[in-house]
């Protein structure tokens, strides 16, 4: 019997990897390495998708998106030290985002600490700011618990990062399969289960007497309702009640941006002159100008539904309805069914919206239909914007970040599915978007995934379009190139002096860099492109082959603002 127990020890890269699969793990992103290489491979062996990357900081931005578009955590692995860094900034953008992640780190020998180990550092200290819950497991009877509780914390509650340490000399560690078993068995009946909220009458009550006597009420939703998957439920409330909808950036095609009522394309007016608003998942932070004047008006009275108390708290508004987005819209669906009301499309409010949106729709497209060559940021938006409606349902995930790439992709490209746009989002984060790009492929295999990027976002991380090509992902990634951060060389010449006034610009690049040439060296499809026809030649082409591509766009230097729309805070 002894020699038998002997055969089937299991080490500890061994029982992660099984706790990992037996909490319905099926992907992980990172960057393999002393200490957890074995890991990788044992997690891969027991069915869950390994996906490696060139840099930690991709990975994470991966597995935080992994964890906003699934609604289940993502899973970063890191080698420990300078590893466990990089991924910071994955953790962080988890953190500020509130999006479901869990860093997985591997770290120095418990005994060499203190003693200036390979790659020592005090990881619980350095993960504490991006963080709601961390764990260093000591010894590998403390693995299963540790690893449920680093998923379960970081989906619970306002999702967020999570981290689990493990020093090296535990992975080594080794008990019989037996007492693994046990131990995943305990840990399991452990875990958190989330309790299900419920809102007091009184206040659902409230909610509608508030929303039924607006003159002119707003229903805004964001990422908070897309993780909840609240849709059906707001397209229910806003179509009961006839009232304008606004969704924030990432918020877009909950409800399809086609929507008579959405009032997107009249934000300022929607925003500056409604009475009620019911916010469903989504801040009032700076992306909403805290709610404050003049952006909104000073009388405004806020209804937040929000999973954080303390994000009640924190803003204080007239109402606040604590709990599931998707749970609570569909109470107060409820409650509206047995006296339903609707403000109607000549309610003087819906009017003023609706010809405001009219109007500056029209103004938009008078814009779009010039063509400009060579190209401004406009004109090779929208003839994106056609091939990715010609596209049709499922529509593609589209990832965008830049500063002018992104603002003019927001207003001109068109969301029309839940959860199809990833962004620079809460963080304001550049170099996300190849981790965005593989985080929606491997999330979302029905899917392509197009990404507007500029040529400064996309440098961040472009060496991961060789994991494109690894993996054959479903991408592609168009290059609005204009030859720097913002553009050209912006400087007033009389501010250029001093001994490296010769330097190029800090916001310029080489010109005409070749960037389509980058994934050609892996073998994927390049195509450089300065024209309608050769645009709409290689967005055909590459839509249709849904194989890795890079798209280098053209862009005349001088096009677009330093800052994008944020040169206030520039
Ligand atoms: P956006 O950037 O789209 O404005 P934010 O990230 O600022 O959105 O806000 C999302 C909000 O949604 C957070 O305050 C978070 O607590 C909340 N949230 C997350 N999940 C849920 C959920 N299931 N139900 C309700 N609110 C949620």
């Amino acid at each position: 019997a002894e020699s038998a127990e002997k055969t089937t020890l299991i080490d500890c890269n061994l029982l992660v990897a099984k706790a990992l699969a037996r909490a319905g793990v099926d992907h992980m992103f990172g960057v393999v390495g002393i200490p957890v290489t074995s890991l990788a491979n044992r997690s891969v062996a027991l069915g869950v998708r390994f996906i490696a990357f060139h840099n930690e900081q991709s990975a994470g931005y991966a597995a935080s998106a992994y964890g906003y578009l699934t609604g289940r955590p993502g899973i970063l692995l890191t080698v420990s030290g300078p590893g466990c860094v990089h991924g910071l900034a994955g953790l962080s953008n988890a953190a500020a985002n509130a999006w479901p992640m869990v860093m997985i780190s591997g770290s120095c020998d418990q005994k060499d600490v203190g003693r200036g180990d390979f790659q020592e550092l005090d990881q619980l200290a350095a993960v504490k700011p991006f963080v709601k819950f961390s764990v260093k497991a000591k010894h590998i009877n403390e693995i299963p618990n540790s690893v449920f509780s680093v998923l379960d914390h970081s989906g619970s509650g306002r999702p967020g990062g999570c981290y689990l340490d493990i020093p090296a000399d535990v992975l080594h560690q080794t008990l019989t399969e037996s007492e693994a078993t046990k131990l995943l068995d305990d840990a399991e009946c452990n875990r958190i289960t989330e309790s299900v909220t419920n809102i007091p009458n009184d206040k659902i009550a409230k909610a509608i007497s508030l929303i039924r006597k607006a003159e002119r009420p707003l229903i805004v939703f964001g990422k908070g309702a897309a993780l909840a998957r609240a849709e059906n439920e707001i397209k229910d409330l806003v179509e009961k009640t006839g009232i304008p909808f606004l969704p924030t950036p990432m918020g877009k095609g909950l409800l399809p941006d086609s929507h008579e009522l959405a009032a997107t394309a009249a934000r300022s007016l929607a925003i500056g002159k409604c009475d009620v608003a019911v916010v469903v998942g989504a801040r009032l932070n700076w992306l909403l100008h805290f709610g404050e004047p003049p952006k909104w008006s000073k009388d405004v009275k806020f209804i937040l539904i929000d999973i954080d108390e303390g994000e009640i708290e924190l803003r204080k508004p007239e109402l606040g309805l604590v709990g599931d987005a998707k749970g609570i819209v569909k109470v107060l669906n409820k409650e509206i069914k047995d006296d339903p009301f609707c403000f109607g499309r000549s309610h003087p409010w819906i009017e003023a919206i609706t010809n405001k949106v009219k109007e500056n729709v029209s103004r938009m497209e008078g814009q779009l239909g010039k063509v400009v060559v060579p190209f401004n940021f406009l004109t090779p938006m929208r003839i994106i914007r056609d091939a990715i409606i010609g596209l049709g349902s499922p529509a593609p995930i589209l990832v965008s970040e830049g500063a002018n790439t992104m603002d003019v992709g927001r207003s001109v490209l068109v969301q029309m599915e839940p959860r199809t746009r990833l962004d620079a989002g809460t963080w304001g984060t550049m170099g996300v978007g190849l981790g965005y790009c593989i985080a929606a492929a491997v999330a979302s295999p029905d899917r392509l995934v197009v990404a507007v990027e500029g040529d400064s976002g996309f440098g961040f991380s472009a060496m991961e379009v060789e994991t494109l090509v690894r993996y054959q992902l479903p991408v592609v990634v168009i290059v609005f190139n204009n030859g720097g951060v913002y553009g050209g060389d912006r400087r007033n010449p009389e501010d250029i002096t001093g001994p490296y006034k010769d330097d190029p610009a800090p916001t310029s690049f080489v010109p005409g860099a070749a960037y389509h040439l980058l994934i050609e060296a892996f073998g994927g499809k390049g195509y450089l492109v300065g024209n309608p026809d050769e645009l709409k030649s290689a967005l055909t082409e590459s839509f249709s082959a849904r194989k890795p591509a890079v798209i280098n766009v053209t862009i005349d230097p001088y096009a677009g603002a330093e800052s994008g729309r944020m040169q206030h805070k520039n």
